[in-house]
């Protein structure tokens, strides 16, 4: 029987050495020589990621297959739109795969990502670049601990010494 305080759990913070592979096997992310920390059950990773890393104890290593739905979405067509430049903050990071959010008629951000720039226009999708992707990760759980009250509470993982209202 594993050890309960070692298993992946909501309120537990995960870390976890991971590769994002697509559909074609391109490796499109990966984490780098420190694991990835995140709190489970908060949302912080892909829903699909989450579900199956749910249970998994200390030291598993296991492929996670995601399907756009449980990923970053299906692809919406007819989801591209050209902006006039002046849309953007002068000081806006104008450049391909640049995220952006838009405020909604209802106040609600919506997030679009630039595809391309020119001098008038500036052509955006409001699909995210992985949409309709099925990911495949591999994933290592390399540690597992309890949050702290406080990170419960805000929601997501502090780092060591991090301190934030
Ligand atoms: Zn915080």
């Amino acid at each position: 029987m594993a050890n309960e305080s070692n298993q992946v759990a909501a309120d537990k913070v995960v870390s976890i050495h991971y590769r994002l592979t697509s559909d074609e096997g391109k490796v499109i992310d990966r984490s780098g020589d420190e694991p990835l920390d995140y709190l489970h059950g908060h949302e912080n990773i892909v829903p699909g990621l989450e579900r199956q890393i749910h249970g998994k104890n200390e030291g598993d290593k296991f492929e996670a297959v995601v399907p756009p739905e449980e990923g970053y979405g299906k692809r919406v067509e007819d989801a591209q739109k050209e902006l006039p430049r002046e849309a953007f903050p002068d000081d806006a990071p104008l450049e391909p795969g640049a995220q952006f959010a838009a405020q909604g008629p209802d106040g609600n951000l919506i997030p679009l990502w630039v595809l391309k720039v020119d001098d008038e226009q500036v052509l955006v999708d409001l699909n995210h670049p992985l949409a309709g992707e099925t990911l495949k990760f591999e994933v290592e759980v390399v540690s597992v601990r309890e949050a702290t009250a406080e990170e419960k509470e805000h929601g997501h993982v502090h780092g060591e010494g991090d301190a934030h209202a």
